[in-house]
């Protein structure tokens, strides 16, 4: 794999190559086998019939593996973020490389390393970030679990001062017996933005029953401004000081994306290893089929209020 020089990503890129496992793909085929090995770990599942039997047919870049009983074809990156991309393997095994960088990376850096278009990097980090937040809602919290009622994006040396661009959000996590943080997950609270807002009671109750399995936890709730649980309270800010040395001013549209994968990658660096971090997020994204580009832009704006716009 060789790296594009003179963008000075390259002293940290090295740094970070020798603890991926990616580093071993060398060619498209490796990426192309390790994602089929991914796929199909017991070897091929027909996903119409579950037949075992198949032919592989190797005539196109992608290969296509058709079904010994339905003829159903298909092929390792149906159903995954790679579906239909025209980027080559060895550039999304770099973009995953980069995403894991404690503090992620910009889709310029990006654009310049692996060498694509500004909007190409963009599509690539945001269909990862895509993967990792749905496959992370599917999982609920349990145990221990605390909720804060937080704000993202307020300066945190400025207590008593209210600010226009801070943005209401929930966050919970679940601790483990010696008092850490684990899991964490944060839902913005759109349409409150700005001042003191905050989320209310409701906001938390909603939270609770989309991320919360409460029968199996114990859940306590912080909802006062000044009485908020502090170790959640230092990883909102945590976050916010992360993206915001990666990505500048994030507007509302896609902040939620970002935070979901900021709790992702904080999730992945606390993997054990005999699992790496890069296999997981690899998984990740073979299990969450792509969003398109105008699925991405399409999304509704979420409209910032008149007194902030
Ligand atoms: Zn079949």
């Amino acid at each position: 794999m060789t790296i594009h020089t003179g963008t000075g990503l390259q002293p940290f890129y090295s740094r970070y190559q020798s603890e991926q496992d990616y580093s071993r793909y060398q060619s498209e085929q490796d990426c192309m086998e390790a994602l089929i090995a991914m796929k199909w770990p017991s070897g091929f599942v027909c996903p119409r019939c579950d037949h075992t039997g198949c032919s592989r047919l190797n005539s196109r870049r992608v290969p296509l593996f058709e079904c010994g009983r339905c003829k159903h074809q298909t092929s390792a990156l149906v159903g995954t973020i790679f579906e239909g991309t025209r980027v080559p393997l060895l550039k999304w095994f770099m973009a995953l490389d980069l995403f894991l960088l404690p503090d992620g990376i910009s889709a310029m850096r990006l654009s310049q390393v692996i060498e694509v278009t500004y909007k190409t990097a963009w599509l690539m980090l945001h269909k990862i970030r895509y993967a990792v937040g749905e496959f992370d809602a599917r999982e609920l919290l349990y145990g221990d679990v605390k909720v804060n009622s937080d704000q993202y994006g307020r300066n945190p040396s400025r207590v008593t001062v209210s600010h226009p661009h801070a943005s209401a959000v929930v966050a919970g996590c679940t601790v483990t017996e010696s008092g850490e943080p684990q899991q964490v997950r944060f839902r913005l609270v759109p349409q409150k933005r700005g001042s003191d807002t905050r989320a209310a009671r409701r906001d938390l109750t909603a939270f609770i029953s989309e991320h919360v399995d409460s029968h199996s936890s114990d859940v306590e709730l912080f909802s006062q401004a000044f009485r908020l649980y502090a170790p959640l309270r230092n990883i909102v800010r945590e976050t916010w000081k992360s993206l915001k040395s990666t990505y500048g001013a994030l507007g509302q549209k896609h902040l939620q994306a970002y935070l979901n994968e900021f709790t992702a990658r904080r999730q992945l660096h606390l993997s054990k290893p005999e699992k790496t971090m890069g296999q997981i997020l690899l998984q990740k994204c073979m299990v969450i089929p792509r969003i398109s580009y105008h699925q991405l832009i399409g999304h509704r704006p979420i409209q910032p209020l008149a007194a902030v716009a």
